[in-house]
């Protein structure tokens, strides 16, 4: 049993646009997804969950548990069984094997936005507020209402403009009590401004995209279609926390493959009947029965036969396939593999390339 918690500091690469309806194939959901407290645009948790899950699914070589699992007419599904190490961290619906559903063991929770870009005369900056920085665990700060703080060496003027509005300085701000992990390029160039300005500064600094609406059966562009939305802008910091909270202690590492694999192969009948058991490929009831056995271990032989790949005529396990270089062989670690492969797929949106890509920057 462990519990651990993992915050991630992500960075866009592309505007980022994630519908409150989600993506449906040729039109896109026009609100973007905003926090109700403060109404600042964030990236919902269950959206980065489902893109993680996918690229970690096609990392490991299982794409069929990738997707949402099981489709209405009972097609489809997850693989559930216990020897995957996608369905048990992300959980499952349905599937061939196991005609149940499980959690998981991981919750991602919603990206909420610690640095927004806003360009002003004297370059690039990036704003923030006592809130944003306080929630982030970066050390608490003040500043007045409609005043802003910057880092002494920014800029000598009293006033900045950001975006289509000038502030007033109304002290230097020492960015080494700011416990950020960016780059000193980043923190020298942080602007305070209270938290109801910063909703005010990023709400009206969104970047706003046009694209045209296409018709899903012919994939043309549908007259008068054109259409605007709003995007966080790249090079937005944004931060979140992956929490795994693993309470069966059975995630499916290379080690354990190999010991149920041993298991099986034993002659002790207790162990391989405990370890069927478990799995619910054998009843108690049915332990003395003869065939039920051998169905059971068959399919139990099976499962670990597919967390294996064949290559160049090799059996491997899907471990060691390229593609799960460095994967830290736990659920934290299936995950920050999917979200390291956001970087260039993209975290959904448009559904095009070159559309909402996020960059993992630091874990804290
Ligand atoms: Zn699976």
């Amino acid at each position: 049993m462990s519990y651990e918690n993992h915050r991630y500091v992500l960075m866009t690469v592309d505007p980022v646009h994630i519908g409150t309806g989600g993506m449906r194939l040729g039109r896109v959901d026009l609100s973007i997804v905003r926090e109700p407290g403060t109404n600042l645009p964030k990236i919902p948790g269950t959206a980065l969950h489902g893109a993680v899950r996918s690229y970690a699914a096609h990392r490991y070589g299982k794409p069929r548990c990738a997707g949402l699992g099981q489709t209405r007419d009972g097609r489809g599904g997850h693989c559930g069984r216990p020897t995957c190490p996608i369905c048990y961290t992300f959980g499952y619906v349905g599937g061939e094997d196991t005609a149940q559903a499980h959690s998981g063991v991981v919750t991602l929770t919603d990206a909420r936005i610690l640095l927004f870009p806003v360009y002003s005369m004297v370059g690039p900056l990036w704003v923030t507020s006592p809130s944003t920085l306080e929630d982030f665990g970066a050390g608490s700060q003040t500043v007045d209402e409609g005043k802003a703080k910057w880092p002494k060496d920014l800029t000598s003027q009293q006033h900045l403009n950001l975006g289509w509005l000038m502030v007033e300085k109304e002290a230097n701000l020492n960015v080494s009590n700011l416990n950020l992990p960016q780059k000193q390029a980043v923190r020298d160039r942080i602007v305070l401004i209270s938290d109801k300005l910063f909703t005010h500064v990023v709400n009206s600094n969104l970047e706003v995209r046009t694209s045209v609406s296409l018709n899903p059966e012919t994939g043309a562009a549908e007259e008068g279609a054109l259409f605007t939305y709003e995007a966080i802008p790249r090079a937005t910091f944004l931060w979140l926390d992956v929490i795994v909270d693993d309470h069966r202690g059975e995630f499916p590492n290379e080690e354990r493959l190999k010991q149920w694999e041993q298991t099986l192969e034993d002659d002790d009948a207790d162990a391989k009947k405990a370890l069927l058991k478990s799995w619910r490929l054998l009843k108690p009831s049915d332990e003395s029965d003869e065939q039920k056995l051998e169905e059971a271990l068959q399919r139990a032989e099976r499962w670990l036969r597919e967390e294996k790949t064949q290559e160049q005529e090799q059996e491997k396990w899907r471990w060691k396939m390229s593609t799960m270089n460095g994967v830290e062989q736990t659920s934290g670690g299936i995950v920050a593999a999917g979200l390291e492969w956001a970087k260039d797929l993209g975290i959904g949106g448009m559904g095009t390339r070159g559309f909402g890509r996020v960059r993992k920057v630091a874990e804290v």
